[in-house]
């Protein structure tokens, strides 16, 4: 496997992750296309080989912690973290509000510089919260590596310099639901992810 951005997309492909059909997605819009990157994720040498492409790609910025949102994030950042010799750290949702902090005695020294790592990026919500998480701790952020940016370049914009790296940058068009293509055709619509998986035999 290698880092260019069609392997990225191939490995996804070849891993049942990248779905095809009408899918509900956790902001409520409808969209043709999903990524499950659990499917991915759940393969160890997958993993490894996408986070050797991370790991090549911010050896320069002399980083000394990786840290990502729950839940993928916990995976990435630790494999990350192997490859680059490194610590890794998870930031977890607030209770009851918005936001993400660091538990489980998970401490960062003052300037320590942190890479925060997450599978895909949609809205950026999770990076910039898990961002806030590390410069709450008064810890540096050097940069930020993602698996898929799908985000079409706006969450890398509100990144405001911090270095991004993106395996793979995917359009993924959605819709609302009262204009959905796929609605008005009738096709009965699922919600993927968080969904009890079904019985099926593993390939
Ligand atoms: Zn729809």
């Amino acid at each position: 496997m290698g880092t260019t951005p069609k392997e990225v997309e191939r490995t996804f492909r070849e891993a049942g992750a990248f779905l095809e059909g009408h899918f509900v997605l956790s902001s409520g819009r409808h969209s043709p296309k999903y990524l499950e990157k659990f499917q991915v994720l759940q393969w160890p040498a997958r993993t490894e080989a996408l986070s050797g492409a991370i790991a090549e790609r911010v050896r320069g910025l002399g980083i000394e912690t990786v840290a990502g949102p729950t839940t993928g994030g916990i995976i990435l950042a630790h494999e990350v973290a192997r490859q680059l010799g490194t610590r890794a750290v998870y930031a977890e949702r607030k209770e009851g509000g918005t936001g993400r902090e660091f538990r489980r005695g998970f401490q960062l020294r003052e300037a320590e510089r942190v890479l925060v790592v997450d599978d895909i990026m949609s809205t950026g919500g999770s990076v910039e919260e898990t961002i806030a998480a590390v410069r709450d701790a008064d810890a540096a952020v050097a940069g930020v590596a993602v698996l898929v940016d799908r985000s079409g370049g706006a969450a890398a914009k509100r990144l405001a310099g911090i270095p991004l790296v993106a395996l793979w940058e995917v359009e993924i068009e959605t819709y609302d639901p009262a204009s959905c293509p796929q609605c008005a055709a009738g096709e009965p619509v699922r919600k993927p992810g968080t969904t009890p998986a079904a019985k099926e035999r593993v390939r």
